[in-house]
């Protein structure tokens, strides 16, 4: 089987997925559709060779994401005994992005990602920079089994590859990306199906959202940058909740001379998480590293115990910089 990454399987992950023990598999915190996707391919591939393993998130998947299969499986918890299993993680820079405690107890932890900057916690450590999605990663590790792909597998996969590429246009994507698409369509993926639960299944409440949003953008650096503030008042006018705001910080950059975006969210008290996008060249993961956070060059993000407005004065200057 031809592999479709640069970056070869290492044979100790091989040798650590065919063991016969109990695994548990992790994403990060939030779930997206690349963790979700990540996570719950491998699940299946492996129960697929009769290993026992469970799948836990932190947090619940994005309720459009409960038509997929066997999401059901998904555990959703915060601590975890792991005494005598292997974990898996997928996608998490560091253990903490988890936000489940308790792995550090486990037999062996092997860390799967593609984000620059991974802190290399796991007893196996697999990085691939390269991959525009880490069920990239995930499809070379299911070949590496040879565990065939079923609609199932095939459709998390072209999950968390449509929505780690926005649709097919972020940087990274590669010829890699569209054989991946091609296999997982060949292998039973509904392509129509997965993009309108991904892009067209919110509620209207998320609707009313977007103009709330949109409203209260401001620009800066000659309308080169937006910004977008979020606060609990926000949710109670548009009738949201906190956990349907995935993707709307790409809302500005459907305008040509927008370059990067911040959205600053204070959900719980005295906490402020910062998402942060930017267009080619510009850096923005080296501004969220400032606030000990993380990602990609074009979408990276951190979460800081101090007020919203504390957090802006002290991000846009560096945003600032950075458009420069
Ligand atoms: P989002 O804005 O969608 O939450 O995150 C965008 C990107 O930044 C993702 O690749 C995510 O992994 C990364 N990211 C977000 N928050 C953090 C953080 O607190 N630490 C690190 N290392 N990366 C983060
Ligand atoms: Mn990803």
């Amino acid at each position: 089987m031809t592999t479709l990454s640069d970056v070869a399987v290492p044979a100790a992950l091989v040798e650590a997925l065919r063991d016969a023990g109990p695994v548990l598999i992790c994403g990060h915190a939030r779930p997206d559709g690349d963790s979700l996707g990540s996570v719950m391919a491998m699940a299946i591939a492996l129960r697929r060779l009769g290993r026992p393993v469970r799948t836990l998130c932190s947090d619940p998947a994005p309720a459009p994401f409960l038509v997929f299969p066997h999401m059901d499986t998904l555990e959703i918890t915060r601590e975890v005994d792991a005494a005598g299993a292997t974990v898996i993680v997928m996608e998490s820079s560091a253990l903490g992005r988890t936000g489940v405690a308790g792995f550090e107890q486990a037999n062996a932890i092997l860390n799967i990602d593609h984000h620059l900057g991974n802190t290399a916690y796991g007893t196996v450590n697999w990085f691939d920079e390269g991959a525009a999605a880490c069920v990239e990663m995930v499809a070379d590790a299911i070949d590496a089994l040879g565990v065939p792909w079923d609609a199932d597998i095939a459709t998390y996969l072209y999950l968390g590859l449509l929505t780690d590429t926005g649709g097919f246009r972020h940087s990274h994507i590669s010829a890699r990306s569209f054989e991946l698409a091609r296999r997982c369509v060949l292998a039973g993926a509904d392509p129509v199906h997965i993009g309108q639960v991904a892009y067209d299944s919110f509620s209207l409440g998320r609707v009313r959202l977007i103009g709330e949003l949109l409203h209260g953008m401001r620009l800066e650096a000659g309308g080169r940058l937006a910004v977008l503030t979020l606060t609990p008042d926000v949710h109670v006018r548009a009738g949201s909740s906190p956990d349907e705001t995935e993707g709307l910080i790409n809302m500005p950059f459907t305008a040509q001379e927008i370059r990067a975006v911040c959205l600053l969210r204070n959900d719980e008290d005295g906490v402020t998480r910062v998402s942060l996008r930017s267009k080619g060249l510009i850096d923005v993961r080296a501004v969220a590293q400032e606030f000990g956070g993380g990602g990609h060059k074009n979408a990276s993000g951190f979460t800081v115990a101090e007020s919203l407005e504390a957090v802006e004065a002290r991000l846009l200057p560096l945003v600032l910089d950075a458009l420069r």
